[in-house]
């Protein structure tokens, strides 16, 4: 039986769950899963990286649990909590000191400094190497970095990567105040974990070599499996910046991005499948992923890409999911009180066919159950103020009013339509012509759900009323 691959997720608890660490937890997770479905004994682990006590409260970190579950994003075991291995990391210091691995350097930084601008050597220059510093006086732990050589590891996705031992300073282990820096928590943690394939950042990519000496040093020279995923930029081409860009899953939560849709697109952050059918079930992701065909150039975040993603999951929802997801939205809205279920359930499956995300259903809509239409006055003077407006606008109060007297059954989607038509044929134009001056009367818009339903919806009295107001506003 070969050995158990564990792959892990390992966040710090910032009080987001960033774009690019979603990716990366996605990556870890459809690694694990598709090497599971292999028959292979995988597994995906979830560790908070909380050793920053000041910025790591428990809401933050639950923001972590919260987010990974509302992308279906799910973890074996009870989390790791890296504060919780903090003697393992103490003891691999002193291990480290004990083996002559490390040493303890008493330094200051201003003297660090003044070496190197004298020297014009950038680094730390080992000063302290063999001076045998005391415990006894205030000092960080360094690792010595052999001299000589390399430390190079395949990776999965750039290939064989190797750091000149020459190019690398004698990196701080531990500060003086007695904490473990990242690098010793990170090799510790993966290696009492077993973790056995590392997908990171690769931002990250700089402190592989120190983790590779220091678990060697530790005495598991074996490296894990990497893979350094690409940096994911803006439309700019520039990494993504939390002044400019929405870099939270939360934000696109917000804004009513299913979490299908969410996952399938941060699936194609560096990755496609062979087949190129984009837009697919997690679970057919699982099964075509694989971690080598990971594309090592940036990747894109495409904010239209993943709305129209998002407009696909929601068209594919059966109406009444669709109205579930869009009941928050609503109840969002400043006129949440006035709206009547049944009439949203009603316009549902259109409002379904015209939205890339949820929270566009209350401005597609409002004009439903406003008492008046929140006339838009871009469409107001694009529509109204064309020759022709007023005799149209007429023309549909005399048809409507003719539709009305009728009675209840008559004031039907197909009915007004008809009529619509045959004011539009009277004045020679076009249905789409003829119909604006009512659409922006009722709707207050020039775009919106179809206009006929709406109209049937609203009933009689509403239209004409609106229309009338129109017409006395021309
Ligand atoms: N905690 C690190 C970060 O959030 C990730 C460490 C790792 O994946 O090895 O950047």
């Amino acid at each position: 039986m070969p050995d158990p691959i564990r792959l892990r997720f390992a966040p710090s608890p910032t009080g987001y769950l960033h774009i690019g660490s979603a990716r990366t937890a996605l990556f870890n997770w459809l690694y694990a899963r598709h090497l599971a479905g292999q028959g292979l004994d995988a597994s995906f682990l979830l560790r908070i990286e909380d050793t920053d006590l000041e910025r790591s409260k428990p809401e933050l970190i639950d923001v972590i649990f919260n987010t990974l579950e509302w992308l279906g994003i799910d973890w074996d075991g009870e989390p790791v909590l890296q504060s919780s291995l903090a003697d393992e990391h103490r003891g691999a210091v002193a291990r480290l000191l004990g083996s002559g691995a490390a040493y303890r350097c008493a330094c200051t930084q201003d003297e660090v400094a003044a070496r190197v601008a004298a020297s014009g050597v950038p680094g730390y220059d080992g000063f302290c190497r063999d001076r045998a510093v005391s415990a006894d006086v205030a000092h960080v732990v360094r690792f010595r970095v052999p001299d000589e050589g390399l430390t190079a590891f395949d990776d999965l996705i750039r290939g064989r990567v190797s750091f000149e031992h020459s190019s690398l300073e004698d990196f701080v282990l531990q500060r003086r105040d007695g904490s473990p820096m990242f690098v010793v928590a990170n090799a510790v943690d993966d290696l009492a974990m077993g973790i056995t394939h590392v997908i990171r950042g690769e931002d990250l990519l700089n402190v592989t070599p120190k983790m590779l000496l220091v678990r060697a040093a530790l005495g598991t020279p074996q490296p894990p499996v990497f893979a350094h995923l690409p940096l994911i930029v803006g439309d700019n081409r520039k990494k993504l910046s939390k002044r400019r860009d929405d870099v939270a899953i939360a934000d696109y939560q917000a804004r009513g991005i299913l979490p299908e849709a969410m996952v399938n697109y941060l699936a194609l952050l560096g990755w496609g499948p062979s087949d190129g059918v984009e837009v697919r079930p997690i679970r057919e992701i699982v099964e075509l992923f694989e971690a080598a065909d990971i594309n090592p150039a940036s990747a894109m975040f495409d904010v239209k890409k993943l709305e129209a993603i998002n407009g696909e999951y929601l068209r594919a929802l059966p109406v009444d999911e669709f109205v579930a997801a869009s009941e928050p939205f609503l109840a969002a809205a400043p006129w949440a009180e006035r709206v009547d279920p049944a009439v949203f359930a009603a316009l549902a499956p259109d409002v379904q066919l015209r939205v890339r995300r949820l929270d566009e259903v209350p401005g597609t809509v409002d004009f439903v159950f406003l008492a008046e239409p929140e006339i838009d006055e871009v469409s107001w003077q694009k529509v109204m103020g064309a020759d022709g407006a007023a005799p149209l606008l007429d023309a549909a109060i005399a048809a409507f009013d003719g539709v009305a007297a009728e009675g209840h059954g008559a004031w039907v989607r197909d009915r007004l339509h008809a009529e619509t038509l045959a004011v539009a044929e009277r004045a020679g134009l076009k249905l789409g012509k003829a119909q604006a001056p009512v659409r922006v009367a009722v709707t207050g818009r020039t775009v919106g759900p179809p206009l006929f339903e709406a109209l049937e919806v609203l009933g009689a009295e509403t239209v004409l009323g609106r229309l009338r107001a129109a017409r006395a506003r021309l």
